[in-house]
């Protein structure tokens, strides 16, 4: 059951600001698209299971249509060819949309030092939340994607169309 948002209530009306109800809708309908290339993808296989159960938190339907996604999981090794594909999907994602690197190699190519995988998806696209670990519990997968959601609920409607979030994209080379 999600709770209410902050508010003013009394008999027969309940008020709050557009920002927290859009907040709240956000926050327990995130779809995630999940691009999956090693290892890490099978632990977030565990974590949608039954005993996990992502669909707890409004997640159960993974995308794999960029356009109907709102939340990118990059799990794994990320090879350097690769890196276009992965910013491709993320632009044709639309906005309000997130980034988890989930797992080691996804956060900064792990194990992987090599001259052919990519150091880290922030290199290429912006990223919301790291889950360390090699690879992470389903556990920790949960926290990040409850993390994702306090972004989500506590996020100003005008952020995405903010100078500051402008400049973070700019600094990617997305205008
Ligand atoms: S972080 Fe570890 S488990 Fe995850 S993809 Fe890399 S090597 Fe595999």
């Amino acid at each position: 059951m999600v709770e209410a948002p902050e508010g003013h209530e009394g008999s027969g009306f309940f008020a709050t600001s557009l920002d927290k109800v859009v907040g709240m809708a956000r926050a327990n309908s995130l779809w995630p698209l999940p691009f999956a290339t090693s290892c890490c993808g099978i632990e977030f296989m565990a974590s949608m299971c039954s005993h996990y159960d992502f669909a707890r938190f409004g997640s159960e339907r993974p995308s794999f249509s960029p356009r109907q996604a709102d939340l990118l999981m990059v799990m794994g090794t990320i090879a350097k060819k690769m890196a276009p594909i992965v910013k491709q999907v993320y632009l044709q994602m639309a906005e309000p949309r997130w980034v988890i690197a989930m797992g080691a190699c996804a956060s900064s190519g792990g194990i992987f030092d090599t001259y052919s995988v990519l150091q880290g998806i922030d290199r290429i696209i912006p990223v919301d939340v790291y889950i360390p670990g090699c690879p992470p519990r389903p556990e920790q997968v949960i926290d990040g994607l409850m993390e994702i959601q306090e972004m989500a609920r506590n996020e100003s409607t005008r952020r995405r169309n903010s100078e500051e979030y402008g400049l973070l994209l700019n600094s990617y080379g997305i205008q």
